[in-house]
This record gives structure tokens, C-alpha cells and sequence, in this order.
């Protein structure tokens, strides 16, 4: 029986992050600027208040400017169109962050679609979707991007492997699949060119066709619904859920069972997230650089 290494998500984002705040300090000695994200936050949703507050003190880490912006929960989509217009303007905003899910009377598309496509740090606008599918991104999108560093910054590599996600949303499992089944990457051959099947709530034979992956990523938001048995000995699997428990969150995936069948494998939490919170600071650097 394999025990599997675990992916140490916050040693891996401590260590993405010590680069960046290199990078930050000669960004800010070259140009006499701070890169700074803006956070917009509506309504009072206790887990997004926690993921902004995440965010400022990240950006607070690397050196990196925050500033929040929190409207109350019957602000109407025109004026959080004025709120994102002002922030789109305002030269000493790098990058635009508007934390989901927004209140119901709000247009969320529509709001999305404004932020200026050159702050788009979380890469939602169709121009950096669009971009990121013909392999020419201006920002990665930050869950995916966090999935495969976590993987590269702990020796595995993507390349010629049998990769399966599942889910198929626009935030993780869309861009994800993109990402693993690139041709080219500027970030490195280790993370693209794997061979890419994409799974959804209406895909029959779901555990035979995660039994084929080397590379399993769970991105469902169904509390440890990928088992043992869904699991090839020796793949690698990647949790990117994120599921209340009584007073903590736990994964998409049977973490105490799928260790003993998998090599590698991200706890929840302490995998992903840390990940996705670090991307978002190196597409704020990025997005700062690019208006030089
Ligand atoms: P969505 O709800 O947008 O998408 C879930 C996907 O899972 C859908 O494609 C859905 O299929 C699929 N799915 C649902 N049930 C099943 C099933 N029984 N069998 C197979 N597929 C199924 O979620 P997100 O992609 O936004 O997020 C996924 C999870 O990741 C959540 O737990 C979320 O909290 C977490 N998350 C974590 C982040 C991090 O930093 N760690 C960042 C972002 C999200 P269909 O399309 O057919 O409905």
C-alpha cells in the first residue's frame, strides 16, 4: 500500500510568495510604485469577508498595496458599475478583485464584464478567457494556476500524463482543463501537454474514468465525494473543494482513504487555497507591470 506525499500548500504558496516580494520591492525601486488590488466586498457573507481579509494580508506580506471597498448588501448592479468605472480609472489601482458570489439582485456578469480586461486579476473577462484558449494569457486564472504549481513545486510533471477534472465551471474546472492541455506554457513544459478529459454531474461511468487518471482533480463542491476506489494506485489528486464541517471546511475528496491508494495528494485545507491566494498577487504584480 502506497503512502501518499502530501502537497504542502502553504509551504509551497510561503515560497512562491517570498519571490514575489523580490519581485515587488524591485518593482517599487524601479518605478517608484506600489502595485495595489482593490476588493470590492457586498453584504455581510461571513466566508467572503474571510477570503478578503485573507487577501489583504497577503498582499500585506509581499508588499503589495490593498484597498477594500465594501458596499452594503442592497447596493444595485449600477452602482457597482460606478463603483468598478471609478476603480478601472484610477492609475493607482493594478488590478480589480470583486468577491463572489454577489447579491442575488445583482447582475454578476454584467459587473464582471466592466472591470477593465488590464486589472482583471482573477482572468474572468472573455478577453483574458479568450486569450488564455488561443495560449496567449495575460493572467492566469489563480485556482488553476495554483492547482499546477503545486504540483510543478513538488517535482510532478503534467506532461504525456492522463489528466481528469472534475467540474466544469468557468472559475476552476473550465480553465483548468485548458491549462493541463495546453501546447505551450510559459511557465514550463512540466505544466502542459497532458492529456485532458473533463468530467461533470451528467457524465456516466464517473469513477471508471477517474480509474484512468494519473492526474485526478476534484473541483465538484461535494464534501469527500471522490473515494478510494474512484483512485488509480499512484496518481496524484489534486482537492480543490472547499465544504463547510461544523466549524471547519474539508475537500472534494476521502482524504484519509485516497492517501493510502494515491502518491501525492492536497489536504484541506492547507493546499489549494494558500495557492489561489498567491496567484492572485502575482497576476496583481503582473497587471502592474504590464501598465509600466
Ligand atoms: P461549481 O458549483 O461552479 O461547479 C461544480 C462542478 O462540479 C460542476 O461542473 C458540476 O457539474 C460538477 N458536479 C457537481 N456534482 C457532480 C457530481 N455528482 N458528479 C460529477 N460532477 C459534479 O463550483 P466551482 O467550480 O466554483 O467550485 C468547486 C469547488 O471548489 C467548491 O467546493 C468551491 O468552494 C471550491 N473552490 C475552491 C477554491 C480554492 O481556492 N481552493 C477556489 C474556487 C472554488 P455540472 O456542470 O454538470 O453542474
Amino acid at each position: 500500500m502506497l503512502a501518499a506525499k502530501l502537497l504542502d500548500g502553504k509551504a509551497t504558496a510561503a515560497a512562491i510568495q517570498k519571490e514575489i516580494r523580490q519581485k515587488v520591492s524591485e518593482f517599487a525601486s524601479q518605478t517608484g510604485r506600489t502595485p495595489t488590488l482593490a476588493a470590492v466586498l457586498v453584504g455581510d457573507d461571513p466566508a467572503s469577508a474571510v477570503y478578503v481579509r485573507n487577501k489583504e494580508r497577503a498582499c500585506a506580506n509581499v508588499g503589495i498595496g490593498s484597498r477594500l471597498i465594501r458596499l452594503d448588501g442592497t447596493t444595485t448592479t449600477s452602482q457597482l458599475v460606478d463603483v468598478v468605472g471609478r476603480l478601472n480609472d484610477d492609475k493607482e489601482v493594478s488590478g480589480i478583485l470583486v468577491q463572489l458570489p454577489l447579491p442575488r439582485q445583482v447582475d454578476e456578469q454584467q459587473v464582471l464584464d466592466l472591470i477593465d480586461p488590464g486589472k482583471d486579476v482573477d482572468a474572468f473577462h472573455p478577453v483574458n478567457v479568450g486569450l488564455l484558449s488561443q495560449g496567449r494569457a495575460r493572467f492566469l486564472p489563480c485556482t488553476p494556476h495554483g492547482c499546477l504549481q503545486v504540483m510543478w513545486r513538488n517535482g510532478i510533471s503534467v506532461s504525456g500524463r492522463r489528466a481528469v477534472v472534475i467540474g466544469r465551471s468557468d472559475i476552476v474546472g473550465k480553465p483548468l482543463a485548458m491549462l493541463l492541455g495546453a501546447k505551450d506554457s510559459h511557465l514550463g513544459d512540466g505544466m502542459c501537454n497532458a492529456t485532458v478529459t473533463i468530467c461533470h454531474s451528467r457524465t456516466p461511468d464517473l469513477a471508471e474514468i477517474c480509474r484512468e487518471a494519473d492526474i485526478l482533480v476534484a473541483a465538484i463542491g461535494r464534501a469527500e465525494f471522490v473515494k478510494a476506489e474512484m483512485v488509480k494506485p499512484g496518481a496524484v489528486v489534486i482537492d480543490v473543494g472547499i465544504n463547510r464541517k461544523g466549524e471547519g471546511i474539508t475537500g472534494d475528496v476521502d482524504f484519509e482513504n485516497v492517501k493510502k491508494v494515491a502518491s501525492a495528494i492536497t489536504p484541506v485545507p492547507g493546499g489549494v487555497g494558500p495557492l489561489t491566494v498567491t496567484m492572485l498577487l502575482e497576476n496583481t504584480l503582473s497587471a502592474a507591470r504590464q501598465r509600466v
